[in-house]
């Protein structure tokens, strides 16, 4: 059965193709800015594209799938951070870097064939850019960057569907709020390809294109010009959250398109965002969790897969720790029955329902039920191991990873948990009330469960 995804291009359901003649799936998903720990919102879409490159491999072979994954490490954010700590910009980028990669690998996400780097990929972008101010499609601005013009390119809009936005919203290019660039371009909805440098760049430079002023690329060329590098002028699916549909992929597609002169992707795929107790993760909040906040708190980054997929990938998903918990109990009765399982000869392959449910659209939740019913309705001793590890692949759940050891707590505070317990299970609320405030001001919270509790360190 072919992958069927949804395109968000065309608003339908369609089989992921290679259109290539040499058979070679081209997948390209626009990788993290790193300046800062990845949250896990961010990992969600990361965790959900890692699930699209497994299948990719089961559905094309191993050697047929190219994936690539960029780093954006030059851009406003970056630069603020290298500023504002006084450290060079690569020094910043390549500490984040490294970050990213360790998670990735603690959630086992299978590296991506190219990582490919803004900042080595200057030239390539310069190039783009170049066709494009021949071609008439962008223009240089008084200041010295460099300009997309929009009005040069009759689809804009078509993946974000821009035109009934329009008619919803009065115009919704036109209500954008006005830039500090606003001066220096034709219009207000053209977008940035090069940036004349800025002081506050600091010795952040390259040399422009050409006529064009010293400076930096804008955003979106990295990826059509990485893309373009790594993977040719039409590629089979393009990813990223649903926040980059507009303006990031929208921009994309101008730019490949006025460029090489074809379609840029067959397939669009967005992935919706986490939420973190019904509210959008923000610093401000106090609801932005990183794995390390995770990983302190006692769970092991496999759970935080496991939900992570636990939800449908087009839908909003709400991250709670009651969630975790969950996922770590389900972790537990997974590895316990692959322990059981026979070495060989079992005749029951739970992949089956598993890979059906993630080819429909990608539809993890049902991908676990069926799981989930196949192993309540088989005894171990019935179900071929190969199978199940097939189906541990296409999830990338690894049963062997350690699970994380739980965060000791400090004899004192074990003490204190013992006396809240018997107070409450002596129904003595008043003291087992009391006992909780003196465990928070100690720095931890109590979960009760029916038979016994657990200790969490609270967030700082
Ligand atoms: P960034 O590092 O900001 O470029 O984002 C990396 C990826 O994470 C992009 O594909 C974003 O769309 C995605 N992303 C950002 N916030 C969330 C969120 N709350 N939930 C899911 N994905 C997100
Ligand atoms: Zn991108």
């Amino acid at each position: 059965m072919p992958i069927r995804l949804y395109d968000s291009l065309n608003r339908e359901l369609k089989p992921l193709e290679a259109h290539q003649k040499d058979g070679v799936f081209r997948f390209y998903n626009c990788g993290p800015t790193v300046y800062a720990p990845a949250h896990i919102g961010n990992f969600r879409t990361f965790v959900v594209n890692d699930v699209i490159r497994r299948l990719l491999e089961l559905e094309f072979g191993k050697d047929k799938v190219r994936h690539v994954r960029n780093l954006t490490d030059v851009d406003d954010k970056t630069i603020r951070r290298a500023r504002d700590e006084g450290r060079p910009l690569a020094e910043v980028t390549k500490q984040w870097t490294d970050k990213f990669h360790a998670d990735c690998a603690a959630l086992n996400c299978l590296p991506p064939h190219v990582e490919p780097t803004a900042t080595g990929h200057i030239k390539e972008q310069v190039d783009m850019i170049e066709v494009l101010l021949r071609k008439r499609h962008a223009y240089r601005a008084p200041d010295g960057s460099v300009y997309f013009r929009v009005s040069s390119f009759q689809e804009y809009g078509e993946l974000s569907h821009l035109q009934e936005r329009e008619l919803k919203t009065g115009s919704a290019l036109a209500g954008k709020p006005q830039t500090a660039d606003a001066d220096e371009k034709e219009d207000g909805s053209d977008f940035a390809l090069w940036k004349a440098w800025k002081p506050e760049d600091g010795d952040v430079k390259w040399p422009g294109p050409d006529d064009a002023a010293a400076g930096r690329p804008g955003w979106h060329i990295e990826c059509s010009a990485m893309s373009k590098k790594h993977l040719g002028d039409n590629i089979d699916l393009h990813t990223g959250g649903v926040d980059l549909l507009f303006p990031h992929h929208e921009n994309e597609i101008a730019q490949s398109e006025c460029c090489n002169g074809v379609t840029f992707a067959n397939h669009w795929y967005h992935s919706e965002h986490l939420l973190v107790d019904g509210k959008k993760m923000s610093k401000s909040l106090g609801n932005l969790y990183t794995l390390d906040d995770l990983k302190a708190k006692g769970f092991s980054p496999m759970a935080l897969r496991y939900s992570l997929l636990a939800g449908h990938p087009r839908k909003q998903l709400n991250f709670t720790l009651d969630g975790l918990h969950a996922a770590e109990s389900a972790l537990k009765t997974l590895r316990a029955y692959r322990a059981a399982l026979p070495a060989q000869g079992g005749t029951v392959f739970v992949d089956q329902p598993v890979l059906e449910a993630l080819q429909d659209d990608l539809n993890t939740p049902g991908a676990l039920g069926a799981l989930f019913t196949a192993i309540n309705h088989h005894k171990p001793a019935e179900v071929s191991a190969e199978h199940f590890d097939r189906a541990m692949f296409a999830l990338g759940f690894d049963l062997q990873a350690a699970e994380s050891p739980k965060a000791a707590a400090p004899a004192e505070v074990e003490a204190l948990a013992e006396k809240r317990w018997a107070a409450k299970t002596a129904k003595d609320f008043a003291a087992a009330d009391a006992l909780r405030k003196e465990l928070a001001t100690a720095g931890w919270s109590m979960l009760d469960r029916k038979d016994g509790y657990s200790l969490e360190p609270l967030k700082k």
